[in-house]
């Protein structure tokens, strides 16, 4: 297959991780025959810097016509970096949130797995992080509290806030349909977070959520009220598959799921819309205090570039060399410094990439 890649290296370690994560696609596509055709844009800091702005419509006109997005991390030492000092949208991430809604990216994924030998960084009790976890949380992104109507008013001297929940079943039916995708392609589980014991916004999730596991029978779908999946998360993430959950709930979940796999370096993550197409991006920023030393984490990045060939180019064998790659290299003991524990060998971001892409192999070649 030939399919073109847009690719935003970004700041601080995104050169770093990216060219890595790009090294492991180059031996993907030699191994199983295909071509990828890589285009880097500027978006972020860099832009800023090139162009003023940090994202300029000529990215955006690019990165809608490419197959995919591959991308690093974006922004600097906010405390110190002269772009902090620029009006907010002019700021680096204003670059990200533009891109983001330019491209109609509705639902956010992050899977959030815990490799046997990496047990040590999680910090769940031993019986509990024995058994592992593998699990995919969607998030609504484009909906719900975020982007409901707000105001503050004072009225006879006292103050008051107002956030609006809403959601309409479109929007819930196609983040609904990207999960269950999605679980088809794994365990064949989806766990759908809501509180529809207080919210009608919820209610209607349930409804919504119901009305399309009809469509994948072979999908188990169970609802979970978002109060006990927070507890679930610690005491059985074992349990999980796929959740999917509503934006607020999502931010909330997707970071209590980060953090017992005790490794941000490790964290893929992918924005879809409704067509094949996605942005690829490790969970983590940009991390100025270990740019350019070459000892950052490239792991989550090559994991982001296995999800965009699963899902924005059903290259699912692919994905799973990938993954495999990844596995086998961290089960040989090879660590770059955050993950680093004793009696491990100590690796680059280079060669730690190095490492990954020569253990890709075509499992039919
Ligand atoms: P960060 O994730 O960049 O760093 C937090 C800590 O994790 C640091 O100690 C860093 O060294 C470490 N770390 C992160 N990624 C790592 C990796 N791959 N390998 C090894 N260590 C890693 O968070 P921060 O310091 O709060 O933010 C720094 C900048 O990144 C800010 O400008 C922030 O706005 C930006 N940011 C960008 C994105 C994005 O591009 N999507 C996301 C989050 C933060």
């Amino acid at each position: 297959m030939n399919k073109n890649i847009a690719v935003i290296k970004g700041d601080g370690i995104g050169p770093e991780i990216v060219t890595e994560a790009m090294k492991v696609l180059d031996k993907v596509a030699k191994k199983f025959g295909h071509t990828f055709n890589y285009e880097q844009l500027l978006m972020g800091g860099c832009s800023i810097d090139a162009n003023g702005v940090p994202l300029t419509d000529e990215t955006i006109e690019r990165a809608k016509v490419a197959d995919a997005v591959l991308m690093g991390s974006i922004g600097g030492d906010t405390n110190t970096s002269p772009w902090y000092k620029l009006p907010p949208d002019l700021r680096p991430e204003a670059g990200l949130l533009k891109l983001r809604k330019s491209l109609g990216l509705f639902a956010n994924l992050r899977p959030s797995v815990l490799y046997p030998e990496l047990r040590a960084a999680c910090p769940l009790r031993e019986d509990i992080s024995a058994k592992g976890f593998d699990m995919v949380i969607v998030r609504e992104l484009t909906g719900g509290l975020y982007f409901g109507k707000r105001l503050t008013e004072t009225v006879n001297g006292v103050t008051t806030a107002v956030d609006t929940l809403s959601y309409n079943e479109n929007e819930i039916r196609r983040a609904a349909v990207k999960a269950f995708e999605i679980a088809m392609k794994r365990r064949k589980k989806v766990t759908s977070v809501d509180k529809a014991n207080v919210l009608d916004s919820s209610r209607l999730w349930r409804k919504v959520i119901n009305e399309v596991a009809e469509k994948y029978p072979e999908v188990t779908c169970e609802h979970m009220l978002v109060d006990n999946c927070a507890m679930q998360l610690v005491k059985d993430p074992a349990q999980f598959d796929v959740m999917l959950t509503e934006n607020m709930f999502g931010d909330i979940l997707s970071d209590e799921a980060s953090m017992i796999t005790g490794s941000i370096g490790m964290l893929a993550s992918a924005s879809l819309n409704e067509t094949k197409f996605g942005l690829y991006e490790p969970s983590g920023g940009s991390a100025p205090d270990i740019a350019g030393k070459n000892v950052a984490n490239p792991i989550a990045t090559v994991l982001s570039a296995a999800m965009l060939l699963k899902y924005s180019f059903d290259m699912d064998k692919e994905a799973d060399a990938v993954e495999k790659a990844v596995s086998e290299v961290i089960a040989e003991g090879y660590r770059t410094g955050d993950i680093m524990s004793e009696g491990c060998k100590r690796v680059s971001c280079s060669e730690m990439g190095d490492l990954i892409a020569n253990k890709i192999s075509c499992p039919l070649c």
